[in-house]
């Protein structure tokens, strides 16, 4: 079985400017490229799980999304990084849909297990805000780390994770 390395977009993989939906405003934060890929090295299967409510608000669409997601993809893919759509999964919903893919819910993590077969409990998650956390402790996620936002390498708790991997 696989284990995961878990991923919340903004504030981790890019810096959060608040409701990114174009590549002119996306801006990997510092170091994270080279993370994720010396991580991808160790064994770990890069996932990405974003909240997306800025499609349920309506402030950009689904189109827009997937646009962004795929350019944000191959730039990936262009440091090393293996990684395609399949790995990456989204919640559209604004909060009062009461959904269960929004994180603090589960949805999307019980989701990538079930399409990769992950061992959740040797997984990783990074995270910025609680409701990372809390997601990924719902789905049963072995570790959950929260990052500085915007700052994730410069977090301790990650800084110990490059030694050890
Ligand atoms: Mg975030
Ligand atoms: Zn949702």
């Amino acid at each position: 079985m696989k284990k995961a390395l878990f991923l919340d977009r903004d504030g981790v993989i890019n810096v959060d400017h608040g409701y990114v939906c174009r590549p002119e405003d996306f801006e990997f934060t510092e170091g994270i490229l080279e993370w994720i890929r010396a991580m991808q090295e160790r064994g770990w299967l890069p996932i990405v799980v974003t909240n997306q409510s800025g499609i349920g608000r309506g402030y950009y669409s689904e189109e827009e999304f997937e646009e962004l997601s795929g350019w944000m993809l191959e730039r990936m893919r262009g440091a090393g990084i293996g990684i395609d759509r399949s790995q990456l999964f989204f919640c559209p919903h604004a909060p009062e849909e009461g959904c269960a893919c929004r994180k603090p819910a589960p949805g999307m993590f019980l989701a990538a297990r079930d399409r990769f077969g992950l061992d959740m409990n040797a997984s990783l998650m990074v995270g910025d805000k609680a409701s990372d956390i809390e997601a990924a402790k719902a789905a049963g996620v072995g570790r959950a780390i929260r990052v500085e936002k915007d700052r994730p390498l410069a977090s301790e708790a990650l800084q110990k994770l490059i030694g050890k991997g």
